[in-house]
């Protein structure tokens, strides 16, 4: 295990063993700690501010909080029922109808999760197994990587393709095969803060149609938009019977901490993810689920109001990317602004990410942690920096990102 130089590239997959013994499986074959985690404990010893891990530094609406400590003391700190509170799967159904027009039914097409992260894993180790191939776009969220290695099926991707980094249809079409039984969207995309053309999201469907294959979506960042719609897979023609729809409280209501997540789909798919998630976490925070309800009935304003300062944020932080010499890719979506280090010499970004926290006390995610080896060598140069922060803060890592020229 290369915990003393993690920037080396490990065996593609599979179980890693530490010194230790402990076993680590790597996400991406090359990191055996999660990425987040190695970046955020860089930060933390270098008093850097921390710009890698993408949570939000200021507390979501007040309403969920109260409530939330409303629960707790009222005695809402036993089991929920391995679905979901009533309240909040009715919530969730509300929802979809609101934002979508998709008519959902609670009570057997909704079912609550541990975060978004359980509701991937369930949905992934339910519908795949060894000797199935599951097929991402690359570079992926890390977690897809790890839950498809734990499931024991091969993984599979496709590019996206900047500048707007949109899916590459015909090598998607060319990595499929009758033993490819999900394919896993994630629009808004995390890492590279792109939103999905319609066009494309259609062709993702027939193509799902034509292989026979499931569509696991996430969309966490449905509503961290900039200009640009959120076109849920399970509204396209065709889709809704093959695709698990899947969200969170986290992003949508600042509350990265809570780990209230949902999936919504038809009840044969519904019910098979959650059997897995019985077994992985058998319930989810009690407390938390009625509050995510309240919140998730919130108004209009509500929500385009967190897109619009999310909007300037990011609007704050790219300009001072430039300014530090850095190409910039606008995002769409997410919390996340892509650069490209390379017109500042830097060929590296991985190994620039490490340094990073040290040389200005700024912390960033590299974009190779998020590809297989191909990807990796194409996005070698590309660095990932969250802007979901506070505006002095953002303010305080330009003015630190603009002495990088002169330390390299
Ligand atoms: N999917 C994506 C694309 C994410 O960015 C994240 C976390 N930020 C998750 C899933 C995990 O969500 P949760 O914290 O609700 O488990
Ligand atoms: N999803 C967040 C990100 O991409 C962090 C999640 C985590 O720490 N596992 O930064």
């Amino acid at each position: 295990m290369n915990q003393q130089n993690p920037s080396r590239p490990l065996r593609r997959s599979g179980w890693q063993r530490t010194a230790a013994g402990a076993n680590l499986l790597s996400p991406s074959g090359r990191l055996g700690t999660v990425i987040f985690e190695e970046i955020t404990g860089l930060a933390a010893v270098h008093g850097a501010i921390n710009l890698g891990q993408g949570y939000p530094d200021e507390d979501g609406p007040a309403i969920l909080l109260n409530s939330a400590r409303e629960n707790i003391a009222g005695g809402m700190n036993q089991y929920a029922p391995g679905r979901g509170l009533p309240v909040l799967r009715e919530a969730i159904a509300a929802h979809q109808e609101r934002f979508y027009g998709l008519a959902v039914d609670p009570e057997r097409e909704v079912a609550v999760t541990t975060g978004a992260t359980e509701a991937i894993a369930a949905s992934i180790l339910a519908f795949a197994g060894p000797g199935d191939e599951v097929l991402t776009f690359e570079p992926f969220y890390d977690s897809y990587g790890a839950i498809i290695g734990l499931s024991g099926a091969r993984h599979t991707t496709a590019p996206l393709v900047g500048p707007q980094f949109q899916p590459d249809l015909e090598a998607m079409e060319a990595a499929m095969s009758d033993r490819t039984k999900v394919i896993v969207v994630n629009n808004p995309h995390n890492p590279m803060g792109s939103v999905f053309s319609r066009a494309a999201l259609e062709r993702i469907v027939r193509i799902a149609e034509r292989f026979g294959a499931i569509i696991v979506t996430d969309e966490v960042y449905e509503h961290l938009t900039f200009g640009a719609e959120h076109i849920p897979v399970a509204t396209l023609p065709g889709a809704w019977e093959r695709t698990v729809t899947i969200s969170s409280a986290g992003k949508t209501f600042s509350v990265t901490g809570w780990k209230i997540g949902w999936l919504t789909g038809p009840a044969a798919l519904t019910d098979a993810v959650r059997t897995v998630k019985s077994f992985l976490s058998y319930s989810s925070g009690t407390p938390f689920q009625g509050a995510v309800a309240l919140g998730l009935g919130m108004d209009d304003a509500f929500y385009s109001g967190v897109a619009a300062a999310l909007q300037h944020k990011r609007d704050v932080l790219g300009a001072g990317l430039r300014d530090a010499g850095f190409d910039v890719f606008t995002p769409r979506g997410t919390y996340f602004t892509i650069v490209d280090a390379a017109p500042l010499g830097i060929t590296d970004a991985p190994a620039l990410a490490r340094r990073l926290p040290e040389l200005v006390g700024v912390a960033a995610i590299p974009v190779a942690v998020f590809c297989h080896d191909d990807g990796a060598r194409r996005t070698r140069s590309l660095l990932r920096f969250a802007f979901c922060k506070k505006e002095t803060v953002l303010a305080e890592a330009v003015q630190r990102l603009a002495l990088l020229k002169d330390r390299l």
